[in-house]
């Protein structure tokens, strides 16, 4: 099964559709500071819109974005830690709940204004579901004013490795004995395992969480809505490549 990288093109978009939104999660985990290593860490792309903290007695205390000493953020993670779905990745920056905002002129059908972020249009939704594609989980956004009706984030599962020629490379002596974590670098070119590929249509990339990865099906499902919407279907490598660019499609 070949896996598309979903990017950003706004050049290919078609100029009906030159609307975007404003908008955040209604809840999330801090930035952290380690006091032991002086990292700042922050992560792109951890969303889990699904998650809902409206029960949790501290609940208030997710509600602004910010940053904290590690303690804090530890604090908050592991009181969140039994309502997110099992493989989600967790880390500083890390969202939760709905996306809370509204919308401007003429949204497209599907929405990657954030490469990140995927959000469709429910007769988008209905194609996906329709053509049981898994990985499909939808969280309606609280996105006001979109003329063509509610939108839905897709909820994504972190999955998807580098092939073992081409792993991180690690800086310093180890992991930071307070926080874990530890600088790297992604090779360049990386291609990911083809030996364990995603299990779903549609997933965050685990080892770069701000890109998403379709299946080929996927992106045969979406067709034409993708170039519409000024998305791009980039063919994620599964081995080293031959020549200087990657395949593009359509
Ligand atoms: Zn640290």
């Amino acid at each position: 099964m070949r896996y598309y990288e979903l990017r950003r093109s706004p050049g290919h978009r078609d100029p009906t559709y030159s609307g975007g939104y404003e908008g955040r999660h209604q809840w999330g985990l801090p930035g952290a500071v380690c006091p032991t290593c002086h990292g700042e860490w922050a992560t792109l792309g951890l969303d889990y819109p699904a998650v809902d903290l409206s029960s949790l007695p501290i609940e208030r205390e997710y509600r602004k974005a910010r940053q904290t000493m590690w303690d804090e953020y530890a604090r908050l993670r592991d009181a969140v830690l039994p309502l997110l779905p099992a493989g989600a990745l967790v880390a500083p920056g890390t969202h939760l709940g709905p996306l809370v905002g509204r919308a401007r002129g003429n949204l497209p059908p599907v929405v990657l204004q954030e490469s990140w972020r995927l959000l469709v249009h429910g007769d988008v939704l209905k194609q996906l579901e329709d053509a049981r594609l898994t990985g499909v989980t939808p969280v309606e956004a609280r996105i006001s004013g979109s003329k063509r009706g509610p939108l839905y984030e897709l909820a994504l599962m972190p999955q998807g490795r580098l092939a073992p020629e081409c792993q991180l490379r690690f800086y310093g002596s180890g992991p930071c004995a307070t926080c874990g974590e530890q600088e790297y670098d992604i090779p360049e070119p990386w291609w990911i395992d083809a030996t364990n590929p995603p299990s779903l249509d549609l997933v965050r990339f685990a080892v770069m969480p701000t890109f998403i990865l379709a299946s080929e099906r996927c992106v045969e499902v979406l067709g034409e809505l993708l170039t519409l919407s000024g998305v791009i279907a980039v063919e994620v490598p599964t081995a080293p490549p031959l020549g200087p660019h990657r395949g593009v499609q359509p």
